[in-house]
């Protein structure tokens, strides 16, 4: 039995309410490696931002769970080392059993998400409520995100091929019920790198996919529900056209990648919208630099000398959403 607080982790109470208060959501960055803890760490603290490290089932087969909690212990000390103390919250991402969260609370996580979206309403109530009352009873209270509509789209092992948006009438309820801290909810995000089929979509004169806008009337009418209550948008990558340019010009092929514009989710990150879930662009970036490496230099075969570049590349990234999209930068 660990608790987050030995590990020098946060939940994320607090955070969201300074978030709410302030106009801004935190990053939620997923990571399965070193490099990309380094690539979160280095921005976060670089850019005085607090960060929600993010773990995925799919994360968790592949580095193992250990390795990944004394990772983002790790991370806590590498912040200090370069400088400057970040809050950072470990947090489980898509949990889909109640056994899983109670793991994953019980090795350290600060925060878990139980997703019963795809289960009936009533289902969905119980099981995250039964999530809910073991997370909150423990010593050191972790927080929980819950799900109320389906998001369209392949993320590991999370998939939908149908999105069906967050019902505003069912939200208070929901909340009442399961007494969660926080709520992903379905506007028109989605999760991969082709967020929408072509024929979802318009064409900008250059023949760039433009995506129909996200459902700020529904966010609206929730906010209207719940005021003050934390928001969180799952699928929110905004698939920067540069990067699909790179991988392409060095041999990748992604047919028909589009994600959310910067725009929106800068507009969403000032209404209750507290942690914002972006993955597929950190995949891209390294994807895209890798590609360029392994091209101008094909007798490269030191890994750091690729995967070095791959992290710097993401780090930028970060760097970028954190001031310019989400307005974490400074608030820590
Ligand atoms: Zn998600």
């Amino acid at each position: 039995m660990t608790s987050y607080t030995e590990l020098g982790l946060a939940n994320t109470r607090e955070l969201f309410k300074k978030a709410m208060a302030g106009g801004y959501a935190i990053p939620a960055y997923n990571f399965n490696n070193m490099e990309q803890i380094q690539a979160i760490i280095q921005a976060c603290v670089e850019t005085k931002s607090p960060v929600i490290l993010q773990v995925s089932s799919g994360a968790r087969k592949y580095a193992n769970q250990t390795i990944l909690r004394n990772m983002a212990r790790a991370a806590v000390e590498y912040a200090n080392e370069l400088g400057h103390d970040i809050p950072i919250v470990l947090h489980l991402d898509h949990g889909d059993t109640f056994e899983l969260c109670k793991d994953c609370i019980e090795t350290g996580f600060s925060s878990v998400m139980i997703d019963g979206s795809h289960f009936s309403y009533e289902e969905n109530v119980a099981l995250t409520r039964k999530v809910c009352e073991f997370a909150h009873s423990q010593k050191d209270y972790v927080t929980v995100e819950g799900e109320l509509g389906i998001l369209a789209g392949v993320e590991d092992d999370v998939s939908s091929e149908h999105s069906h948006y967050t019902e505003p009438e069912e939200v208070i309820d929901f909340v009442n019920k399961t007494k969660v801290d926080s709520l992903a909810i379905s506007i028109g995000t989605s999760h991969g790198r082709a967020k929408f089929k072509p024929e979802q979509c318009t064409r900008d004169a250059n023949g760039i996919l433009i995506p129909p806008p996200l459902r700020f009337d529904i966010l609206e009418e929730i906010e209207k529900k719940i005021p003050g209550f934390p928001i969180v948008l799952h699928g929110a990558s905004s698939v920067p056209v540069e990067y699909v340019a790179m991988i392409e010009k060095f041999g990748g092929k992604l047919s028909d990648s589009v994600g959310i514009p910067e725009e929106q989710l800068r507009r969403a990150a000032k209404s209750a919208v507290c942690k914002i879930n972006i993955d597929s662009d950190g995949r891209l970036a390294m994807t895209a630099m890798l590609r360029k490496v392994f091209t101008e230099k094909p007798d490269e075969f030191d890994p750091r000398k690729y995967l070095g570049p791959a992290r710097d590349e993401l780090k930028k990234l970060y760097m970028h959403k954190n001031t310019n999209v989400l307005g974490s930068a400074g608030q820590a």
